[in-house]
C-alpha cells in the first residue's frame, strides 16, 4: 500500500511513527514492508538565521522518525547541548529566542553548505536522511523559498509582518495576528516527487497538524491542492483540535487569524469536501471520541485521536485506513 500524509512537524512526527507501526515498519528507523510512505512536508517554517537554513518541520519529522528527537522537548535533538547559542547570545547577535542545539547546529551547516553549492532542498532533505534513516520518504513540499509570515502590531505598536517562527516562539503566538500569509507560495512548484507520490497513492492522510501553518501551507502550493483533488485516492483528515482546543500548541491563534473558529467541525469544513466545491479536499474526516461534525458531503467518524502512544497512534491511522476503504 502507497500511504502519502501531508505533515507538519510534531503532531505530523507523531503521527508518522503510528502509520509506519500500523504497516509493520518499525516505528524509529528504517525497516522492510511490501508497503511505502510517503511525508509531504511544510517547508513554510524555514528560515535563515545566523546564515544557516533551518527546516523546522523537516528536522522534527526526520528526528522523530530516526530516534534522534529530544523526547521532553519534542523538538531538536536529545543529548543536545547549547554552547553556540550562548556564545551568539555573548555577542548580542538577533535571534536569542530561537532554539539552537550545538549537535542541531551541524544539521543546519551541512543543509546550508549544500544549498550554498546549488543543491536543492529536496537533494539535502534526502542527503540529511542518508544518516537518521526515518523509513519514511520525507518530501519537502517544496523546493522553493517559501516562508509564512504573520502580520502583528508589535508591542511598540508598530503594524508589520514578521516570519511565523519569530510569532510562535518570539511572542508564543500572544500578539494577535492580523493575517497569516506564506510568502513566496505563488510562485512555488511542488518539490520534485511530490505529485507523483499523490498520483499515485492509495492514499492520502491530511495528519491531526496544524491546519493553518502546517497542512495549509502545503496545499497553498500551487498545484498541490488540484493534485489532491484529482487523484483516484480517498482523502481521509484527522482532526489536531479535540474539545474546541488544540491538543498541544497554539493552534487556536492560527485559525483565528484567518477566522475559523477552533472546533474539529470548522477546520472539517476548512478543508472542505472533493465532492461538492472548487476548493475542497476531504472525502472523510475522523473526530475525537464523543464529537460530532457537520462538513457538507464528507463522511464524518468519531475515534480516539489521543497520540498518547505508539499503538494509540497506530489505531488513529487504521480508522483512517478504515474510512478509506482500505483493510491491511
Ligand atoms: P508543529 O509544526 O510542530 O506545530 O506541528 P504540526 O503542525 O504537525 O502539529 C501541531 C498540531 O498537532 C497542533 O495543532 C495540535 O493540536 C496537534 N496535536 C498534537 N498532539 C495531538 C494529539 O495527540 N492528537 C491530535 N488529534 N492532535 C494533536
Ligand atoms: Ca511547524
Amino acid at each position: 500500500m502507497k500511504v502519502v500524509v501531508v505533515v507538519g512537524g510534531v503532531g505530523g512526527a507523531r503521527f508518522l511513527l503510528g502509520v509506519k507501526a500500523l504497516l509493520g515498519l518499525p516505528p524509529i528507523g528504517p525497516g522492510e514492508s511490501e508497503h511505502e510512505v510517503t511525508a509531504v512536508v511544510n517547508t513554510g517554517d524555514d528560515l535563515w538565521m545566523h546564515g544557516l537554513r533551518i527546516c523546522p518541520d523537516l528536522d522534527t519529522c526526520m528526528y522523530t522518525l530516526g530516534g534522534g528527537i529530544d523526547p521532553v522537548r519534542g523538538w531538536g535533538l536529545k543529548d543536545e547541548t547549547w554552547t553556540v547559542k550562548n556564545e551568539l547570545a555573548a555577542y548580542g547577535a538577533d535571534g536569542e529566542w530561537f532554539g539552537l542545539g550545538d549537535r542541531d547546529t551541524a544539521t543546519h551547516l551541512v543543509r546550508s553548505r549544500m544549498l550554498r553549492a546549488g543543491y536543492p532542498l529536496s537533494d539535502v532533505t534526502a542527503a540529511l536522511c542518508h544518516r537518521w534513516q526515518p523509513g519514511v520518504k520525507l518530501l519537502p513540499m517544496t523546493d522553493d523559498r517559501v516562508e509564512t509570515h504573520v502580520v502583528v502590531d508589535t508591542p511598540e505598536g508598530e503594524r508589520k509582518a514578521i516570519h511565523f517562527q519569530e510569532w510562535w516562539i518570539r511572542y508564543k503566538a500572544e500578539l494577535p495576528a492580523h493575517s497569516i500569509v506564506p510568502v513566496g507560495a505563488e510562485e512555488a512548484k511542488p518539490g520534485p516527487g511530490v505529485l507523483d507520490a499523490i498520483a499515485g497513492a492509495d492514499v492520502i492522510l491530511l495528519a491531526p497538524s496544524n491546519p493553518v501553518v502546517s497542512v495549509g501551507t502545503v496545499l497553498a502550493v500551487p498545484g498541490m491542492r488540484e493534485a489532491i483533488r484529482k487523484t483516484a485516492a480517498p482523502v481521509v483528515g484527522l482532526s489536531p483540535i479535540i474539545g474546541g482546543k488544540a491538543v498541544r500548541g497554539m493552534a487556536d491563534a492560527c485559525l483565528s487569524a484567518i477566522g475559523v473558529e477552533t472546533s474539529a467541525a470548522a477546520v472539517g469544513q476548512y478543508y472542505g469536501s472533493r465532492q461538492c466545491s472548487d476548493e475542497g479536499v476531504l472525502d472523510a474526516w475522523l473526530v475525537h471520541t464523543g464529537e460530532s461534525a457537520e462538513v457538507p458531503n464528507v463522511a464524518v467518524r468519531a475515534v480516539p485521536l489521543l497520540m498518547t502512544d505508539v499503538g494509540a497512534t497506530a489505531e488513529m491511522a487504521r480508522a483512517a485506513l478504515e474510512m478509506a476503504g482500505l483493510t491491511l
